[in-house]
């Protein structure tokens, strides 16, 4: 989407982990993170108009209006710093409408070389433009969650990281991160993601320290796409993470462990679906998720995913998961839970699977 003003509402969010040049958008009740920074946005033919008298913003395509919209408000804990002078947004964000995300530790032991790093990958651009700091401690994490929850109702947090060693992978920092917010903010979901740590007593440890739920990202599931699209994570075996999702799953209990899938990457349709029946097997929320290339990353260049080839994977998958009794609304934190990043949970009906109105628009 373009914007005829990007100064309205929350900012935008540039570089970082997971998916990013992107906005917090409303339409029909629901809020998603629309991509408006990337290559593919600036030739959207749909626009966000600047806000009329009355505060409404007009969806135009060919100057057609199409919907009213509404972008979320920037929160209100912006405006803090911590006690050592942090700028509160430096340390977490706000996603979608509730969420409060951080990357607890923004650089990546795979980051920065070819040869190992995740292709789609921006966790070193919000750093190397100053836009965060490297490592959130656990004291500011606390108080950044107290003030989100107080100031701007957020319900629910994830806490991302880029990988540090080969052999916790993250764990170990995550561990100390919700100990200190769940001493801070007891109400406060908590999702951890991370990838699978060597030894599975670490999952137990996550959910003694106060998380909830626990995001191990695949990204791909084909071994060429993997290879070629994320060469160091690819080290870690598919057969890994399907144990490590089993171990998971028998601590945090089904639906309440998720994988991250990014269709887009030369997945087949076929083979993501093939993948997520497994994952449903296991009790594995797989968030199915439109890629999206990122500026500064070598996919920059690499075209999104076509909506019709997310509608074929998404109705299906839908349909899986409320089989399975796995639904987004089930999920206590984390990424599928706000589905921002997805249209995954409106296809989870008890319906036909048709696409929803939205998508049919
Ligand atoms: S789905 Fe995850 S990455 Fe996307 S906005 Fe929500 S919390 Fe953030």
């Amino acid at each position: 989407m373009r914007l005829a003003d990007d100064s309205v509402g929350a900012p935008s969010r540039r570089g970082g982990a997971g998916p990013s040049d992107h906005k917090a958008v409303t339409i029909d009740g629901r809020t998603f993170m629309v991509p408006v920074h990337t290559g593919p946005a600036a030739d959207s033919p749909y626009v966000a108009d600047t806000p009329a008298v009355d505060g409404s913003i007009a969806l135009r395509r060919g100057g057609v209006k199409l919907a009213d919209l509404a972008f979320p408000k920037a929160p209100r804990f912006y405006a803090l710093h911590a006690a050592d002078g942090t700028p509160y947004w430096k340390i977490a964000q706000l996603h979608g409408s509730d969420v409060l995300a951080t990357t607890v530790l923004q650089t990546c032991i795979r980051y920065g070389r070819r040869s190992t790093s995740c292709q789609f990958c921006a966790i070193g651009e919000s750093l190397a433009q100053g836009r965060t700091i490297n490592r959130k401690t656990p004291e500011q994490l606390a108080e950044v969650a107290r003030a989100a929850v107080a100031l701007d109702g957020v319900t629910h947090m994830v806490m991302t990281t880029g990988t540090p060693n080969f052999s916790d992978r993250g764990a170990a920092i995550l561990v100390e991160s919700a100990l200190a917010v769940r001493a801070a903010v007891p109400t406060l979901a908590i999702q951890a993601q991370c990838e699978p740590p060597d030894d599975p007593a670490w999952f137990r440890r996550l959910k003694d320290a106060g998380v909830d739920s626990l995001g191990m990202h695949l990204e791909a599931v084909t071994p060429d796409v993997r290879a070629r699209i994320m060469p160091g994570k690819a080290e870690v075996t598919i057969e890994h993470y399907l144990q490590a999702f089993a171990d998971a799953v028998a601590v945090f209990g089904r639906g309440q462990v998720s994988t991250y899938i990014l269709a887009g990457l030369g997945d087949t349709r076929e083979a993501i679906l093939a993948m997520c029946e497994t994952l449903i097997g296991l009790g594995v929320y797989p968030f199915v998720v439109p890629f999206v290339p990122i500026s500064g990353t070598p996919l920059e260049h690499r075209a999104p995913p076509e909506p019709a080839f997310m509608r074929a994977l998404l109705a299906p998958l839908g349909r899986m998961l409320v089989a399975a009794g796995l639904r987004a609304r089930d999920i206590k934190a984390g990424c599928g839970k706000c589905g921002a990043c997805s249209s995954l949970a409106a296809y989870e009906t008890d319906g036909d699977g048709a696409a929803p109105a939205a998508e049919a628009a």
